[in-house]
């Protein structure tokens, strides 16, 4: 790759490896790319001037060909429970939300990694909006170096840090961006960055199989997948990309990155709690036999509603119902809860802004959901 382009380098969105790769290509030294790994994810500095371990004309050479320009916040909701929204501006004029989420003594930063969405599945906000365009690695890990930068702390100080967790659940399917979201993943968990612990880290997937099959060659990171339905017919309805990869296919791809993991993980299933759709108690038993052959979690979220959309949120008792049956066959069943409802971003549901001027200019698009903890939707 040539970095002597005419556009500028942004070295925020490079791996330590990549910058390492930077720095020899234009002639310097290969240990110049942990000093600025370190000034930008640790420290939050974005102005080579202050980059003082660099020579002044190094820091002249990169004014010229580079630059570390994260997204740009245009909003910033504070819930009283602690929850926190961003609305990021990304290149293109669209936004993407960002959502906190403190929970005890967990902090869970729930990133987006597409505009939009074309995987299409039904009770999916974000889904419905169609897909408006990928996230460069600069905007992914910009979210997270926005948010750090706001906590005031490098989140690698594991005794203070406010995040202590990410997830790949915001806007978007993660695995159709899979090179800018793998660079991103890697600088949450390099030490000289962000120092995130794989185990920290998690990325969820509607189950776009051939990427997932990849995924283990080059990260070991928590994995998370949309299941919502505990057959094909019914998972082809909601999550039509089960059309192309069937609940087989999908899982045995699950279960190779399970095996390729060293220390004996399990995936997260995620199931969206529908009114009449996916709630009943035969569905609960034949989900129970589904996963009973994989090492997992369930994680049960109820619907978080959007205008427009068909599908009802199972009542609570009917999702308590639902949850003791797979407690009784030994599943380890958790349902995520509700935050952040003052400022919209509680139940989770992320809103972003596309600028598509042909089609949808200024619209909101509703999101997904959020984070271990949280669910929602933002209207507007
Ligand atoms: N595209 C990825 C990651 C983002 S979606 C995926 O599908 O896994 C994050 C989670 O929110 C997914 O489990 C998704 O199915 C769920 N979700 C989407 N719309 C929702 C809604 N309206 N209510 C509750 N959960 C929803
Ligand atoms: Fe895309 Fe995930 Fe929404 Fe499905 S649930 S449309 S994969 S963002």
């Amino acid at each position: 790759m040539s970095f002597e382009s005419i556009e500028k380098v942004n070295l925020l969105g490079l791996s330590l490896p990549q910058l390492e790769d930077f720095f020899v290509s234009i002639g310097e030294k290969k240990f110049r790319g942990a000093q600025i790994v370190k000034w930008i994810h640790q420290q939050g500095v974005t102005n080579f001037e202050e980059m003082n371990n660099l020579s002044k004309s190094l820091r002249e050479r990169l004014n010229q060909i580079a630059e570390v320009r994260p997204p740009k916040i245009t909003f910033r909701g504070d819930s009283i429970d602690g929850t926190k929204k961003w609305l990021m501006e990304v290149d293109g004029g669209s936004s993407i939300e960002t959502v906190y989420i403190p929970d005890g003594d967990r902090g869970t930063l729930c990133v987006s990694s597409q505009v939009g969405c074309s995987l299409d599945c039904s009770f999916c906000a974000t889904g419905k909006q169609g897909f408006n365009k990928n996230l460069t690695s600069a905007e992914i890990i910009g979210q997270v170096f926005l948010a750090a930068k706001y906590f005031g702390l490098p989140i690698k100080d594991t005794q203070r840090r406010a995040i202590t967790n990410v997830v790949m659940m915001g806007m978007g399917e993660p695995l159709l961006n899979f090179d800018p979201v793998v660079s991103s993943m890697a600088l949450m968990m390099e030490d000289q960055a962000y120092g995130l612990s794989k185990r920290r880290v998690t990325l969820s997937t509607s189950g776009v199989v051939p990427a997932l099959d990849r995924l283990g060659d080059v990260t070991d990171v928590a994995l998370a997948v949309s299941l919502h339905a505990p057959n094909d017919l019914l998972r082809n309805q909601l999550v039509p990309i089960n059309r192309k990869y069937p609940l087989l296919v999908l899982f045995n791809s699950i279960r190779n990155y399970l095996d390729g993991l060293s220390d004996g993980r399990s995936v997260t299933f995620e199931y969206t709690m529908l009114k009449g759709i996916n709630d009943s108690d035969d569905q609960a038993r034949e989900l129970s036999k589904l996963i009973s052959s994989i090492r997992c979690k369930l994680n049960l979220i109820p619907f978080n509603p959007f205008p427009g959309t068909q599908y009802e949120v199972s009542s609570r008792n009917r999702i308590y119902a639902f949850q003791r049956i797979l407690l009784n066959d030994g599943h380890i069943v958790t349902v995520r809860k509700t935050r952040g409802d003052d400022i919209d971003a509680a139940c989770g549901q992320l809103a972003g802004q596309v600028a598509d001027k042909t089609k949808r200019a200024g619209r909101y698009i509703a999101l997904r959901d959020v984070s271990q903890s949280v669910d929602g939707v933002v209207h507007r």
